[in-house]
């Protein structure tokens, strides 16, 4: 396995980083986690205005225009003969002292690590997971605003460890106001009578791609969509909840705190929006 580290390519276990790397100290950093379909970066136009804009915000210098950062992850993968599997593309503030001023490193680190995929196995995508909602709130839109794809996932991390406290695949983080923001690492859609419904990101919600792709896919299928606000009573009393992020793609949730939605089972919104997210997956992409 070969890691792209700073314009090099090296062995898995020779691909280190400095402990005064301020990603590692801080969490000072941005990271995309990307799909490869058949030899295709999916969506990557998409990952990287996302991975661009978040550098942006957060004042990062990444040291490769867009077309070296796009040659960087073809030659990446190419390299390691993926066919299919995820990359991780980070970008951390790079090595400074302990001080946590940003000038204090001059230059960004770069990471490309690709990799097989763990996904949940197919019969989660029938029998759905169960999900808890958790007392972790997600940051509401300040200076680490959830569209910035950063670093700091300890939010993420707490609420994932509730989830597993609970027995449960997925947690329902909401937000300081009590609406529904998101999964761990996940976007969060319901379905009621016929309507698919996500809550607008700026509740708290990173701008998830799969997302994105699912609410052009409802468009294109005629599927009514509404982009509001709801709360976890809305979450219980749904036909159908379903997750969508770049590893899990869609995944129902069938049982959220102990209540059992529709009808325990994968429902048919959910199982047609993953059949067509599938078949957008190899024909959408980067090659
Ligand atoms: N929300 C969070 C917090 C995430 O980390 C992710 C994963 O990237 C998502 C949502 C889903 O986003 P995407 O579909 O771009 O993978």
């Amino acid at each position: 396995q070969w890691i792209y580290l700073n314009g090099e390519y090296v062995a898995k276990h020779e691909a280190k980083i400095s402990v005064f790397d301020h990603g590692f100290l801080y969490g000072d950093g941005i990271f995309e986690g990307i799909r490869i379909y058949n030899g295709n970066i999916f969506k990557c136009k998409e990952h990287l205005d996302r991975l661009y804009d978040s550098a942006k915000s957060i004042m990062l210098d990444i040291p490769l225009s867009y077309s070296e950062m796009e040659r960087a992850l073809i030659e990446t993968i190419r390299k390691n003969g993926m066919n299919d599997g995820y990359i991780r593309l980070v970008v951390s503030r790079g090595d400074g002292n302990l001080g946590l001023d940003p000038r204090r490193c001059p230059k960004a680190n770069v990471v490309i690590i690709v990799e097989q995929l763990a996904i949940y196995p197919p019969e989660a995508y029938v029998n759905g997971l169960k999900s808890v909602s958790v007392s972790t709130r997600r940051n509401i839109p300040d200076a680490l605003n959830p569209k910035i794809k950063s670093l700091n996932y300890l939010n993420n991390i707490l609420v994932k460890i509730q989830a597993n406290l609970a027995g449960a695949g997925e947690a329902i983080m909401l937000n300081a106001q009590g609406y529904v923001a998101e999964g761990s690492s996940d976007n969060i859609f319901i379905v009621k009578n016929g309507v698919v419904f996500t809550p607008p990101c700026y509740v708290g919600a990173l701008e998830g791609i799969t997302r994105g792709a699912i609410l052009e896919i409802c468009g294109k299928i005629g599927l009514p969509v509404r982009i509001e606000p709801f709360t976890l009573h809305d979450v219980y009393v749904a036909d159908e909840v379903f997750f969508t992020g770049t590893a899990a793609e869609v995944i129902a949730t069938c049982e959220v705190d102990g209540r059992v939605i529709g009808s325990g089972k994968a429902g048919p919104i959910t199982t047609r929006l993953l059949e067509e997210f599938r078949k957008i997956v190899e024909i959408d992409g980067l090659k």
